[in-house]
């Protein structure tokens, strides 16, 4: 009798730890998430938490460090260029970050005096346009789409753009330095310029390089007649 006694309790015992236990760990997470809710109103989404937690499936989907520049093909020979070593660009973002990094870019490449970039507020009047897109189906960092004139060989038209999906993402860890070289790339293919795997603002793999005396060969010879 004493011993069925003694196991209904243990028994009992166990069950009201287990019951409080549970209790306890209900109670922190309701803290926590009410914890959450107070920061997050606080600071007006700003807690960096609830970010890690709405971009924790791109966590397990891609590496950030592997986001190639673009997936431009350039295979071909044809060396394409503008007729004179000048373009019109008409910056068609708002982002004022993606604006200055097109700026500073377009600066870059005016440093080197073998282009001139001018930028334009008239649309109509643009050989190329600056844009920026966001695109999560496609692993690449910005696109350059150009036309060319098929007789002459000469373009015509390019658009380039960047994509907000990685690069103003944090997770991806884009610096403004990176950002700039990515601009400064697509202005390269906007250009003529075809990838390369030498040390190169065209070296297709991440956004690494600036513009290097490579580079300003490259472009002198393209356009010197
Ligand atoms: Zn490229």
């Amino acid at each position: 009798m004493f011993l069925i006694r003694f196991i209904l309790r243990v028994i009992s015992t166990v069950f009201h730890l287990i019951f409080s236990l549970m209790k306890l760990v209900v109670w922190t997470i309701s803290l926590a998430l009410l914890l959450l809710f107070v920061g997050q109103w606080v600071t007006g989404g700003q807690l960096p938490v609830a970010s890690y937690l709405t971009e924790l499936p791109q966590r397990f989907l891609s590496n950030p460090t592997q986001i190639p520049t673009d997936l431009t093909n350039s295979n071909s020979d044809e060396r394409h260029r503008w007729d004179q070593n000048q373009a019109l660009v008409y910056i068609s973002t708002e982002d004022s970050t993606m604006v200055s990094a097109y700026r500073d870019a377009m600066r870059q490449w005016n440093q080197t005096g073998v282009f001139q970039f001018i930028e334009t507020d008239d649309a109509s009047l643009a050989q190329i346009e600056a844009d920026v897109y966001s695109d999560s189906q496609v692993s690449a960092a910005g696109e350059t789409e150009s036309q060319t004139n098929v007789l002459t060989n000469r373009l015509n038209k390019a658009k380039v753009g960047l994509n907000a999906h990685y690069l103003s993402n944090p997770y991806y860890g884009y610096s403004y330095e990176r950002v700039v070289n990515t601009a400064a790339h697509e202005l390269g293919h906007a250009i003529g310029l075809d990838h390369t795997d030498e040390e190169s603002v065209m070296q297709p793999a991440g956004s690494f390089y600036s513009i290097q005396a490579r580079d300003i060969e490259v472009v002198r010879q393209l356009y010197q007649d």
